[in-house]
């Protein structure tokens, strides 16, 4: 799918299995996979697939709510799946001064250490 900066992203390649990742969860609208360059322990991303006709899925739109709302219980449900029955830490980077850096939305999650708060 095409996303908010422009056409297709990486996360386009794992989804279409192009290229390799350590994929841990997929259903029919999201993907998870563990992150390349993690900064815990445990570190994958939750992202859409963006079936069902939808080029994007923006944070912002109201017919995306319902999706919305999946990524982020497949979040928890993976966490538990992982063992991060301590906590953990679910994050998303938006724009530019929100350090993201691939233009399809994703939810990182991150545990197994003691984190930090605030970020910086
Ligand atoms: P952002 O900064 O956009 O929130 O995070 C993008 C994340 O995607 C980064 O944590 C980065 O390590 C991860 N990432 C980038 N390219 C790849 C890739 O090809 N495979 C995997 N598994 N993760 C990637």
């Amino acid at each position: 799918g095409a996303a908010s900066k422009g056409g297709p992203t990486i996360f386009d390649k794992i989804i279409s299995k192009q290229i390799p990742a350590t994929i841990i969860y997929e259903d029919d609208t999201s993907l998870a996979f563990r992150d390349i360059n993690p900064q815990a322990p445990v570190h994958f991303l939750v992202i859409p697939k963006h079936v069902d006709g939808l080029t994007q899925l923006s944070k912002s739109e109201p017919r995306h709510e319902q999706l919305l709302g999946h990524l982020l219980f497949i979040a928890g449900k993976v966490a538990k799946q992982e063992g991060l029955d301590q906590g953990f830490r679910v994050v998303i980077n938006d724009g530019a001064q929100g350090c993201q850096s691939v233009y399809h939305l994703h939810l990182h999650i991150m545990g197994g250490r003691q984190l930090t708060w605030p970020p910086g």
